[in-house]
């Protein structure tokens, strides 16, 4: 039996890497998914994933809208809702990390940042809530990273403190909702390899120094992502709340030591 048969899924920037998988992986257990995205340019990405999801024979929707933008995430509801039902299941995956140094990020640089990474999740959420509080059932899971706990490569302080501040409102809302059998958490992936880090990956050296720091001496991918969002999307983890699931090989809990490039 499908994990999450007939659940109604909105996966925030789900037209290509992780939200592409996590849409997958969430069709596969049998759940409905709004498929959200933001550029033109990516329609026909977001098609593309719209197919594939269909392909699991549960219903697909694309929805275009601007997380950042409360108008947009209002209007993008509405077709939810229209369209699918309530959203049942919301997973905060879109975000952008734009890498750029500290000296020379900008006003606008920070506040896209802020707005795609923290303020999608507070107005998505907020409106999620409503209908998941009618229904006293709701999941709401939260893409964070290695940066809501550790400054990590490249040192990109904009976006490592988004990541940081959307842990917090994680467990805020966690604890607010958790009453009407909302739970609220995270998944905190490492490095993958999207078209958020080609660029930075394209250097064989940073590549190599990348899985060479990792524990599990591999780059993570978005199915593992897809994988944890799954299962706190399941009831096998009703009492798990206000949680931040690190899918990291154990990046995180690892310090830098001298020896580290010493074989044990
Ligand atoms: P990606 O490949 O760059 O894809 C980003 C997705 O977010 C796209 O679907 C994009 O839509 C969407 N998006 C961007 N801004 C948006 C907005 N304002 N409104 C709606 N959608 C928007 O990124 P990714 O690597 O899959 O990252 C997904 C999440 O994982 C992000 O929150 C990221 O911070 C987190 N994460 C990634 C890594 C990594 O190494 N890749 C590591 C840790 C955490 P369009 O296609 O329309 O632009």
């Amino acid at each position: 039996m499908a994990r999450l048969a007939n659940r109604i899924a909105l996966v925030t920037g789900a037209s290509r890497g992780i939200g592409e998988a996590i849409a997958i992986r969430l069709a596969e257990e049998g759940a409905h998914v709004a498929i959200n995205y933001t550029s033109d340019r990516s329609r026909p990405l977001a098609e593309n994933v719209k197919a594939q999801v269909e392909a699991h024979g549960v219903k697909a929707i694309v929805v275009q809208a601007d997380v950042g933008n409360k108008r947009q995430v209002e209007a993008m509801f509405q077709e939810v809702n229209d369209k699918l039902g309530p959203v049942e299941i919301l997973v905060n995956n879109a975000g952008i990390a734009p890498f750029e140094p500290f000296l020379k990020v900008t006003e606008e640089t920070w506040d896209r940042t802020y707005n795609t990474n923290v303020k999608s999740i507070f107005l998505c959420s907020q409106l999620a809530a409503k209908s998941m509080i009618e229904k006293r059932y709701g999941k709401i899971i939260n893409v964070l990273s290695t940066a809501s706990l550790v400054v990590t490569s490249p040192v990109i302080p904009h976006y490592q403190s988004s990541k940081a501040a959307a842990n917090m409102l994680t467990k805020g809302m966690a604890i607010e909702l958790g009453k009407y059998n909302i739970n609220v958490n995270a998944v905190g992936p490492s490095t993958v390899d999207t078209d958020m880090c080609t660029d930075y990956l394209a250097d064989p050296e940073i590549r190599a120094k990348e899985i060479e720091a990792n524990p599990m001496k591999r780059l993570g991918t978005a199915r593992q992502i897809g994988d944890a969002v799954v299962f706190l999307a399941s009831e096998e983890a009703m009492q798990i709340n206000g949680h931040l699931l690190m899918v990291d090989g154990g990046l995180t809990v690892k310090a830098a030591q001298p020896d580290d490039h010493m074989e044990h």
